[in-house]
């Protein structure tokens, strides 16, 4: 997460409806030269303002196909607008309206606690015959992460694909074989060991590595007999919800449908009837009959605008704790105008601009993901590979614009 430099106090006493005429003026101003971004968990005033809304990877590729576009506003947090940043090309801007807008799950895997990990694993089943650690990051993540798991030959995966991702990076290995092939998964414990369990690993064959503890808190001997070695990350809106929820909702609410994030833990996946996405769940809850009642475990904001657009469903969140994102409710409409004023001005500020050498390995571990989805050819990283000296590297312009592919939506 960055600093924010508060705004000027003004902004911050400007009434609701004169906020909302100013950005509007501000949007129309600046016409096609500017597109925003909305993410699902983002407060309705701000998604008002959206040209698109979505989660940070259709988001990132939607502003990729605009090409003409030149300032990316992105209504989200730091690795969804890094992310922006990587699929764009260097002559679009991505600008956060508030740099304090950051996410706590990506913030728990920096870079060099990720590097000291995989030199523990490595050193630790050097002796094993055939041994591989294969790299995964969730997209929530930061580019130098995305970077790192680009390098070490893995890859990227969202909530949505991320069985087909880590079925790639087993190969043919099966649920008790010997695990030579070893999956790291980044930052997200839950998603990760939901989503291996669903494909028939059990618990025992998953460790759980503590970045704050000596050699993640595990023996060789775990590191060595594990299938998957799973971050110690977790959403902090995601973790609120409990499994005594579940029970509870189904006491009070008859022939509830409970629908929940791969973000939550275990033991609330068990106890729901569906998992999912934040498009699994959208999509669930626009398809579901009229009259069904369900329970929905994800980010509030997104609950209560899928409860206001179905209004002939019973829709309700799943635990009435403070399930919001704290950091992406930074972002507010002073703010947005407070960043739309500045573009007037001719001035980007907040601009989020990842270093040439984190953007050229970030980008092949998202083509690499592209490339696992649509069951093509994964391509070789472009030539010349970069050779990493600071953060100021510059690489050629026709390597960093180098197009990926797109994914049907
Ligand atoms: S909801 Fe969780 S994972 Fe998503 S941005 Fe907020 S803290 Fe990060």
């Amino acid at each position: 997460m960055q600093w924010q430099q508060p705004i000027p106090k003004h902004y911050l006493q400007i009434p609701k409806a004169a906020l909302m005429e100013r950005i509007a003026q501000r949007k129309a101003e600046l016409g096609e030269r500017l597109v925003i971004l909305g993410h699902h968990y983002q407060q309705d005033e701000v998604v008002a303002f959206a040209d698109f809304v979505g989660d940070s990877f259709q988001l990132s590729r939607q502003a990729a196909q605009l090409t003409e576009t030149e300032f990316v506003i992105f209504c989200g947090v730091h690795f969804m607008a890094e992310s922006a940043d990587v699929l764009t090309s260097p002559r679009q801007k991505v600008i956060l309206p508030d740099l304090g807008a950051g996410c706590s799950m990506a913030d728990m895997a920096q870079p060099e606690d990720v590097a000291g990990a995989w030199e523990v694993i490595t050193d630790a089943c050097r002796d094993t015959e055939g041994f591989e650690l294969v790299p995964i990051t969730y997209v929530n993540s930061s580019a130098a992460v995305k970077s790192f798991v680009g390098e070490h030959g893995g890859a990227v995966c969202t909530s949505s694909n991320c069985e087909n991702i880590l079925r790639w990076a087993l190969q043919d290995q099966k649920p008790g074989e010997h695990p030579k092939r070893k999956i790291i998964f980044f930052p997200d414990q839950h998603l990760g060991r939901n989503t291996a369990y669903r494909m028939g690993f059990g618990l025992e064959t998953m460790a759980t590595w503590d970045y704050r503890a000596a050699r993640g808190g595990l023996t060789d001997l775990q590191i060595r007999d594990a299938n998957f070695i799973l971050w110690k990350g977790h959403c902090s809106v995601h973790q609120l919800f409990r499994p005594e929820h579940v029970d509870d909702i189904r006491r009070r609410v008859p022939d509830v449908r409970v629908i929940v994030h791969p973000e939550c833990r275990w033991e609330v996946v068990q106890k729901a009837d569906q998992v999912g996405s934040t498009e699994f769940i959208n999509r669930t809850i626009r398809e579901a009959p009229i009259g069904s009642r369900w329970a929905i475990g994800t980010e509030v904001h997104m609950v209560n605008r899928l409860a206001k657009a179905h209004p002939d469903k019973q829709i309700t969140i799943l635990s009435d704790c403070q399930c919001l994102c704290t950091t992406m409710y930074r972002i507010d409409m002073p703010h947005l105008l407070h960043v739309l004023d500045h573009l007037i001005e001719g001035q980007v500020i907040n601009r989020i601009s990842v270093n040439d050498y984190d953007r050229y390995w970030s980008r092949v571990s998202l083509q690499r993901m592209l490339d696992i989805t649509s069951g093509g050819p994964i391509a070789s990283p472009p030539l010349p590979v970069p050779v990493k000296q600071s953060d100021d590297d510059h690489l050629p312009n026709d390597i960093l614009g180098h197009p990926l592919a797109v994914i049907p939506g």
